[in-house]
């Protein structure tokens, strides 16, 4: 981040921060599909490999066209350095694991995405990484969880897919107090509408693939930290183990930031219309959406998010039958487990994204039989109720 970045608001940032241009001045982020550097001399390649010259080596460690997005997407979150990943899971996996020895011991909340989930509660504990899982909630959970070894705080918030909220600014406290740091998976929010860095959290993931990409072409992922931090943690890792981002991807990921703003602005208006005519349908038994007043932690939310998401969970009356007609009946909104996409995504995560867990596990999280998650798209929003109007008198 230049000093001139500093002070953009965030749309300009999404369309200008991070751009370096070739000798052509081609106006568009040029796309370096390359996996090697010319050296133009052995002395040069010597001192490249040395440090002494700043140019580049090999795409695995950087590229031109993925640190643009790198650099964009630091001043967009205020953070010092970045690292971008071949998708989410690269992400999460390397900010949740890079810190992390034998005997350490993880904290994370409950209500994460799957495969975050299996990352703490099944792959950490096989190198000797102890974890607990809580309710995050609460903070008392949090508290009561920690122990002498403990070094990584895990969570999301909104949460996947039943959009709960974690007070980040009470978990990064806790975290300071014991000499630990906190990662926050941030996709549900976007950096648009919660600031985790601010909040006092130390580590920031994405996936790119979501609301960054937004138009369901590409994976990407990446963690955002302090400098110190990624040269400790991550700098070697990626170097020597390879979850780099490719080239083409950080294009389109950079070509889908400069339309961020406005896509996340109108999906979360379009969210916020469509939560309140689903509140008030009588085939709906609760919607849980973190822009209204009834969602069960609007205190916390009014705290650390400037807008409602994109995305709107729901239980169907009649369970699993009744959901899966409700999904079979929608001609507009399509059945996919991608989100943030320009098209409106329905899923149902108990048969889906969250089928590995057990029952009393699903539960436990809120996600009955009858549980859908919704992303809201760039389609009219009136379109979208009368869709899901008539799809649920189908049902
Ligand atoms: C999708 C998602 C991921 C994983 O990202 P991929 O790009 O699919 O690997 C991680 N966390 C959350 C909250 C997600 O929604």
């Amino acid at each position: 981040m230049t000093d001139k970045t500093r002070n953009w608001k965030p749309e300009t940032t999404l369309v200008h921060a991070g751009t370096r241009r070739s000798q052509f001045g081609e106006m568009s982020e040029a796309l370096f599909l390359t996996q090697g550097y010319l050296y133009e001399t052995a002395e040069s390649a010597e001192a490249r490999f040395k440090g002494e010259d700043p140019g580049f080596i090999y795409s695995r460690y950087a590229n031109p066209t993925v640190d643009m997005f790198e650099q964009r997407m630091c001043a967009l979150e205020g953070a010092e350095d970045a690292r971008a990943t071949a998708s989410g899971m690269a992400a999460v996996a390397a900010a949740i694991l890079c810190s992390l020895k034998a005997g350490d011991h993880i904290v994370a909340a409950r209500a994460t995405f799957g495969s975050c989930r299996w990352i703490v509660e099944t792959l950490a504990p096989r190198y000797g990484i102890e974890s607990t899982l809580v309710d995050g909630r609460d903070m008392a959970n949090w508290e009561e969880a920690v122990k002498p070894n403990t070094k990584l705080f895990f969570l999301e918030s909104p949460a996947n897919p039943t959009l709960e909220v974690v007070d980040v600014a009470a978990v990064a406290a806790l975290a300071n107090s014991v000499g630990a740091r906190l990662v926050v998976d941030n996709v549900f929010a976007t950096a648009l509408q919660q600031k985790p860095l601010e909040l006092g959290a130390h580590v920031v993931v994405y996936s790119a693939t979501k609301h960054i990409d937004g138009q369901g072409r590409c994976l990407g992922g990446i963690v955002l930290s302090d400098e110190q931090w990624i040269k400790e943690n991550l700098h070697d890792y990626f170097r020597h183990t390879g979850p780099s981002m490719s080239p083409f991807n950080a294009w389109t990921l950079l070509k889908g930031l400069e339309t961020l703003s406005v896509r996340v602005a109108q999906q979360t208006r379009s969210a916020g219309k469509i939560a309140d005519f689903l509140a008030d349908h009588s085939a709906i038994d609760r919607i849980v959406y973190p822009g209204r007043a009834d969602h069960p932690q609007a205190d916390i939310i009014r705290k650390q998010m400037s807008g409602g998401s994109t995305l709107i969970a729901l239980d169907v009356k009649g369970g699993k039958a009744s959901a899966f007609a409700f999904q079979n009946a929608l001609d507009i909104v399509l059945i996919s487990n991608n989100l943030g996409d320009a098209k409106s995504l329905i899923t149902h995560p108990a048969t889906t994204t969250h089928k590995n867990l057990t029952d009393e596990a699903r539960a436990e999280l809120g996600i009955g039989p009858g549980t859908l998650r919704l992303s809201i798209g760039l389609e009219n929003a009136d379109d979208l109720i009368a869709d899901l109007d008539q799809a649920l008198r189908r049902a």
